[in-house]
């Protein structure tokens, strides 16, 4: 057995090998080393002979999926070793081989499942000048391929993966380190030979598998790289699966460009999928959008955030479903009462064509087909293009319905194996079987009457274990009548077993019967899986055409429900947002939310420039906008009170100053990467969101950090951005330039607190508001006046400005002159910073005595010295603080 495990092992290298041993799988040496560690149960060992033993753990078979999820996702790679013969036929050892192999990106078991998001296997092989990339969801049958160009297909191939968030990535080994770089430590990445993305060996399996002669019918033919890429991951699959993956019928081509592009920090910042807090959904604008009632349309909602579209009439067109949902809620209603408790069909399928599919699986997706007619129904008559598309593909799958029905009994067992799964009626054979069963069994119930009768033994027994079969069992006192035909089996201290010839013959009638009626339902059972399997491509048509229904209707329900508005969509780059809202933040706020406008246009109005005190709302206000128009680029409606979005190629955000700790880089640094990306990747036609930029570092630095990307932008870029700031120095640049113009978040004082107005309106803030935030956030009296004390005698001593007293910082472009930085703290002696510090008002006549000795005391030790405090320790002092470039 050893060498059998061996064997195995050895064709199977980097994978943990489970190992079936009668009703446990097995972990031996290392593996069972590793797998007691990350599965918390206990290490044993077991004896081969000579005293020698080697370290093994088990799992109970029937617990084989949960365990299984919490390797793979710990990402390992587990080879399943399963016995192939019933143990209690097998002539000698039991054959034994391994029937699947589960890495982190081919997993499909419902329970590691998440409802609604994909699980993603991708394939990249980087070249150049195009990089190949083919991602598949084995769950679900979902295949794409396509190529990335441009000027750094790294990094968009690397944007591509953050959006697709694959649980595994398959690349040439020698390309493993350069992805292992790209795309950071939590993406599992396998290599595999080189030779495995050799083009015309991937084309080749790529045909033999789809039965076509050309790729052309996928769009692929003409894209080497990923022809490659798909050929490499269909092989792996088919390697680690063992299974004929009949639910892989088609491939599609698409260009990651083609959409409305978000980059991962945008995708994180405007919180699309996750929250920022603790990155669940809740709180996430899918969390608002997700009003669907299946998991397939979970899924097709979240994949449409993750990739809106660029293309108008693509957009129209599913505004124009959604519209009419809005319009007719009563059709809307109707619908969605009848997809929801749909199962899962695009799983349910892909079970199927995976050949993994259990009874009850099949029995669900007979239900779900049989929901599909009065889904058809409903649409029958209505016009919209999208709509009619998508009934046109919808088809009702009667027969196989009807098989599966037929075939299979209404509440089968959890497992094949118990049989009892194949329906009475259905096959001749297995009718004619179970009689034979039943009747076996009818004899032997009889027969225990029988005998009691005949030999007068009222406590007699017919009773069956698994050694004997069936025996007869009396007890010591009534052992005297027992008849001579009785052969005796074995003695109990309480009594004896006996057979006879009669009962042995029928045992071995009802025994056979059993065992060719378990063979006979796998295999009737497998023959309906394959009518499934056989019509996987119409069925996982119809599943995503249900979808996208629930998709539709979802976006409709919220529309609805929190009145959006339909958006205009535009092709001149502009925004024009009438009472816009903050799709998340308002249902946190209900009734208090104050809408705004917003009104872009790259000709005019390029750069809003956003002030206003901590607090205000800029950060809100900046992230509605950009939501409003992603909103719209999905087709859905949008929080406002009217809205013409100019469609956009791009979004960018920065916003805040987020800690990256994972990757071990200062945040600053992170933040001018992200501004780095963004000057270099914008167009005219992308919409940027800039909060805060510059904050990461020191005042004077991060203000003309700021300054000189608003400047960049407009000269060179021109692409519609909101920039927050609490700079309110920066709403200079309003007068300068022409397609700057300013706005500010209204605050309104009242005596030394302010209120929030959350209005939005034209021209700039004048200040900062920053201390009574700080009041407001509680800190102490105290602290809060230092800070007004301090802040008056900043703003007096800020250096002479040339036309008014705002501060500007030093430029190269538009330089207004070389001033000098107004650096007032430095310029102070100890003696002067502690009179400065000194709280009168809390001291007593005596403290102040007692502070003034002590000052006095200072400054004779200093004379005394030879340092007068004075002119050269300013100047070194002020030295250190000066800019490094100054
Ligand atoms: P800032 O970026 O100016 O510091 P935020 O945008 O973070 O301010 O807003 C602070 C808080 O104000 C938000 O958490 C939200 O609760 C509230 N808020 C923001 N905008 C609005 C609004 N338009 N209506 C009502 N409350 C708002
Ligand atoms: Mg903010």
């Amino acid at each position: 057995m050893l060498r059998q495990y061996h064997e195995l092992k050895a064709r199977y290298p980097g994978t943990l090998l489970m190992f079936r041993l009668g009703d446990f799988y097995e972990f031996f040496y290392e593996d069972a080393q590793e797998a007691a560690r990350v599965l918390e149960i206990t290490l044993t060992s077991r004896e081969v002979g000579k005293g020698s033993r080697i370290p093994m753990c088990g799992i109970p078979h029937h617990a084989l999926d949960a365990y299984l999820v919490r390797l793979v996702e710990r990402g390992y790679r587990v080879a399943i070793c399963d016995q192939l013969e019933d143990p209690r036929q097998a002539k000698g050892l039991v054959k034994r081989d391994v029937v699947r192999v589960v890495t982190p990106g081919t997993v499909i078991d419902g329970a590691a499942l998440a409802r609604g998001s994909n699980t993603y296997l991708a394939a990249v092989l980087p070249g150049d000048p195009h990089w190949g990339l083919a991602v598949c969801d084995l769950s679900t049958g979902e295949f794409q391929v396509g190529e990335i160009g441009g000027a750094d297909p790294a990094a968009t191939t690397a944007e591509e993966l953050a959006r697709l968030d694959p649980k595994e990535v398959l690349t040439p080994d020698d390309a493993r380190d350069l992805l292992g770089r790209l795309l950071g430590p939590r993406v599992a990445i396998t290599g595999l030979d080189r030779w495995r993305f050799d083009v015309s060996l991937a084309r080749a399996g790529l045909l033999s598998h789809f039965g076509v002669v050309s790729l052309e019918g996928f769009g692929c033919e003409h894209l080497p790289a990923a022809v490659a890429a798909a050929g490499a991951l269909l092989q792996y699959l088919k390697d680690t699966q063992m299974s004929p993956l009949a639910h892989l019928r088609r491939m599609s081509t698409y260009a990651p460009e083609d959409g409305l592009v978000l980059d991962a920090a945008t995708r994180r910042n405007l919180e699309v999928v996750r929250n920022l807090a603790d990155g669940r959904t809740a709180g996430s604008l899918l969390g608002v959008l997700d009003e669907s009632v299946t998991g397939m349309g979970a899924r097709t909602l979240r994949q449409w955030l993750l990739q809106p579209l660029r293309r108008r009439e693509e957009i129209v067109r599913r505004l124009d479903a959604v519209d009419h949902f809005v319009m007719h809620p009563r059709l809307r209603e109707s619908l969605r009462t009848s997809l929801k408790g749909m199962a899962d069909l695009q799983r349910l399928v892909g079970r199927a064509g995976h050949g993994s599919a259990a009874p009850r699986e099949m029995v669900a997706l007979a239900a779900a087909l049989r929901k599909l007619p009065s889904v058809i129904d409903l649409l029958s008559g209505v016009t919209v293009p999208m709509l009619q598309e998508i009934v046109l593909v919808v088809k009702t799958h009667d027969e196989i319905a009807g098989v599966i029905e037929r075939a299979i009994v209404d509440a089968p067992p959890a497992v094949l194996q118990d049989g009892g799964v194949i329906r009475d009626g259905f096959n001749e054979e297995l009718d004619s079987i179970r009689r034979t069963a039943r009747t076996g069994r009818t004899w032997i119930a009889d027969f225990e009457a029988a005998e009691r009768t005949r030999t007068g033994i009222k406590s007699l027994k017919v009773g069956f274990n698994k050694v004997f079969g069936y025996y007869i069992e009396v007890s010591n006192a009534n052992l005297p009548a027992v008849p001579s035909d009785y052969v005796r089996k074995q003695t109990l201290t309480s009594g004896e077993r006996f057979i006879t010839p009669d009962m042995k013959e029928r045992e071995a009638a009802i025994l056979g019967a059993e065992e060719r009626s378990a063979v006979l339902e796998r295999d009737l059972y497998d023959g309906v899986r394959q009518i499934v399997a056989q019509a996987a491509e119409p069925l996982l048509l119809t599943a995503r055409g249900v979808a996208e229904l629930d998709a539709l209707a979802a976006l409709a329900e919220v529309a609805a429900a929190s009145h959006y508005v339909r958006p205009e969509i535009v092709e001149e780059p502009v925004l024009e947002i009438q009472g816009g809202r903050h799709p998340v933040v308002e249902r946190l706020v209900a009734d208090r939310f104050v809408p705004n406008d917003a009104h872009l246009s790259t000709t005019d109005r390029a750069i809003v420039l956003v002030t206003g005190p901590n607090m205000a709302g800029k950060s809100t206000y900046l992230r509605q906008t950009a939501l409003i128009v992603l909103m719209a680029q999905i087709g859905s409606f949008v929080p406002a009170d009217r809205a013409a979005i100019g469609l956009a190629d791009r979004i960018f955000t920065r916003v805040g100053a987020v800690d990256d700790i994972a990757t071990g880089r200062s945040t600053f640094l992170v933040e001018m990467q992200e501004v780095a990306n963004i000057l270099h990747h914008a167009s005219a036609r992308s919409v940027i969101i800039l909060d805060e930029v510059g904050r990461g570092t020191s005042t004077y630095d991060g203000m003309s950090i700021a300054w000189a990307v608003v400047e960049y932008l407009h000269d060179h870029i021109g692409a519609r951005t909101l920039f927050a700031t609490h700079y309110h120095e920066l709403t200079e640049l309003g007068a300068l330039l022409p397609r700057v113009h300013n706005v500010n978040v209204l605050v309104q004082e009242e005596g030394d607190t302010v209120v929030f107005l959350r209005r939005v309106a034209d021209g700039g803030a004048d200040r900062s508001y920053g201390i009574h935030v700080a009041r407001l956030a509680g800190l102490p009296g105290p602290v809060i006046d230092q800070a007004q004390r301090i802040l008056q005698r900043l703003e007096s001593s800020a250096g002479p400005a040339p036309s008014d007293d705002t501060f500007l910082p030093p430029l190269p472009s538009r330089a207004l002159g070389a001033q000098q930085l107004p650096l007032p703290l430095n310029q102070l002696s100890p003696v002067e910073e502690s009179l400065l510090t000194m709280s009168l008002e809390s001291m007593t006549p005596l403290d102040a005595m007692a502070a003034l000795h002590a000052l006095i005391e200072q400054v004779r030790q200093r004379v005394a010295a030879g340092e007068s405090g004075g002119r050269t320790g300013k100047v070194v002092r002020m030295k250190r603080h000066l800019p490094k470039n100054r």
